[in-house]
């Protein structure tokens, strides 16, 4: 069984899509994929060895070693055109370090279908990463899982203008508006106030920062009521 958060990504991977996962460490994705019969064949990236050796070590024990490959390699270079592959799940990792994976992979994405991009932290800093790169989201998820937050970002090719507030926010989470995303974003500012007592009243411009990210927080939830 994988997780919530893993079974949401799985849930955008298109039916017989060719997939590598970015960042695979115990391959779980590719094989809950290949065992669900929703895709026959993936490939799991892993650029450290010992989360590779975890990799290859679940494939082989699930009997899967004829469908899914196991790489020991640096992001996109995972695959070359030749392996066809038509998406690309990166998962549980920083918005920064996805956006660096998929600049330094930057030509091999014309022939890739979908990402499904799952950023621990710095979602925003990913939004205004893809819309300068030619890339769409199409579709956003949010759950909560153990007391964290995530957030799950589809990409396809194409070109978006996004507002501060859908940057920040997400386009598709913000128009649903779903009892996570509130419930995520009321913590997000009770720990911005929280902040914002800690600093002196004579640090005009730092309080500014906060009071302003508490100000659009609360527009946004006040807009959904
Ligand atoms: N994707 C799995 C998930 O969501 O549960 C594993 C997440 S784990 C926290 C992140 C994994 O990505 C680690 O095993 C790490 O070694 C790997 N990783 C980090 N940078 C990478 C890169 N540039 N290329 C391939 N793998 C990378």
């Amino acid at each position: 069984m994988i997780s919530k958060r893993l079974s949401i990504v799985a849930s955008f991977v298109p039916q017989g899509a060719v997939l590598l996962d970015v960042g695979s460490d115990h391959a779980y994705l590719p094989i809950e994929l290949v065992e669900s019969g929703k895709i026959e064949r993936a490939i799991a990236g892993e650029v450290v060895v010992g989360p590779y050796q975890s990799a290859v070590k679940n494939v082989e024990t699930h009997g899967l070693v004829d469908k899914i490959q196991v790489r020991l390699a640096n992001g996109l270079a995972a695959f070359e055109e030749t392996d066809q592959v038509s998406t690309i799940t990166i998962a549980g990792m920083g918005g920064r370090l996805i956006a660096t994976i998929l600049e330094e992979g930057l030509d091999k994405l014309s022939s890739v279908n979908r990402l499904i991009l799952q950023p621990n932290n710095r979602e925003d800093e990913l939004r205004v990463w893809l819309q300068a790169h030619g890339l769409q989201i199409v579709a956003e998820s949010i759950l909560e899982e153990a007391g964290k937050y995530y957030e799950i970002i589809v990409v396809e090719a194409g070109t978006m203008k996004l507002s501060a507030s859908e940057v920040r926010f997400g386009p598709f989470l913000l128009q649903e508006i779903s009892p996570v995303f509130v419930e995520k974003w009321q913590k997000e500012a009770g720990k911005l106030e929280y902040a914002l007592d800690q600093i002196p009243e004579k640090n005009l411009a730092e309080r500014q920062i906060l009071i302003d990210k508490i100000q659009a927080i609360k527009e946004v939830l006040h807009a959904s009521k």
